[in-house]
């Protein structure tokens, strides 16, 4: 998955120390990210080689990573690529994660540059990771949005969907956001009953993932059909499509990336593909 770049290598501890030489930097146009070097496989600017406002938002193996505090004019040398196609599809999964997370944090910052109680522009807070109203005290938090993801299986099958805006052949899992009032395995049930029309039992939690391309915590269960009745009542709203595949026919994720091709990758290990 996007975030497994080894144990202890990704720290978010806060930090207000400023940026050093050969510190890596993220400079954000919208959803642009300023790189250098080989257009196939682009690198981060390092600071020393631009040297713009800049204050830390993480650590990567114990270099500093800082974002802009500014928006650059096209230094020589430097182009801009989509961040999140950049962390998609970068070769080095450390590049890929810190991409997405800085990005994360950058839609967060550029969101949150007023109060959203009072108007008044806001201040980053010098003690945590946080933006505070001067005049009316809001604090807010990065913008993290849990959401489940669930295999569900019945008869050895798997059950996939095909977003509607997804193109032909491209299947996921069933997923959704949480909603106010609800544990996980709740939301795990909704969702399941809205898109498909299914009842489930043994829901059971596996594990879970940070997804900052929709700012998301992406939590994963299994579950089984609870009962014999598989037919599927498709929520035309949302999906295009919905199958029970056998094993032998599930299609492949086109990446590792995702908790759902992890997902997908456990019950294919579990019939023995
Ligand atoms: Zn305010």
């Amino acid at each position: 998955m996007i975030q497994d770049i080894g144990e202890g290598v990704f720290s978010n501890a806060f930090s207000l120390e400023p940026a050093k030489e050969g510190d890596l930097l993220f400079c954000f146009r919208g959803n642009d990210i300023l790189v250098t070097g080989d257009e196939n496989d682009p690198l981060l600017p390092l600071y020393g080689q631009l040297t713009p406002p800049c204050h830390h938002i993480f650590s990567l193996g114990g270099i500093g990573c800082y974002i802009s505090e500014e928006i650059l004019k096209t230094p020589e040398g430097y182009f801009y690529v989509k961040a999140p196609d950049l962390a998609r599809t970068a070769n080095d999964r450390k590049t890929a994660f810190a991409v997405v997370t800085a990005w994360q944090l950058s839609k967060w910052e550029q969101s949150r540059r007023f109060c959203g109680r009072c108007g008044a522009e806001t201040e980053r807070s010098a003690i945590e990771r946080a933006m505070i109203c001067p005049k009316c005290g809001l604090i807010e938090y990065p913008k993290i949005c849990p959401a489940v993801i669930t295999a569900i299986t019945h008869k050895g099958k798997l059950l996939m969907a095909r977003n509607k805006n997804s193109a032909p052949g491209r299947y996921g899992l069933i997923a959704g956001f949480v909603e106010i009032g609800e544990t996980f395995e709740e939301t795990v049930r909704r969702e399941a009953m809205e898109e498909v029309g299914l009842k489930l039992k043994n829901i059971k939690y596996v594990r879970s993932q940070p997804w900052g391309f929709s700012d998301s915590q992406m939590i994963g269960f299994t579950a089984e059909l609870d009962g014999d009745d598989d037919t599927l009542i498709i929520q035309e709203s949302e999906l295009a499509e919905a199958c029970w595949f056998a094993p032998d026919e599930v299609p492949l994720p086109s990446s590792d990336i995702s908790i759902a091709a992890t997902l997908i990758k456990d019950f294919l290990n579990e019939h023995g593909i």
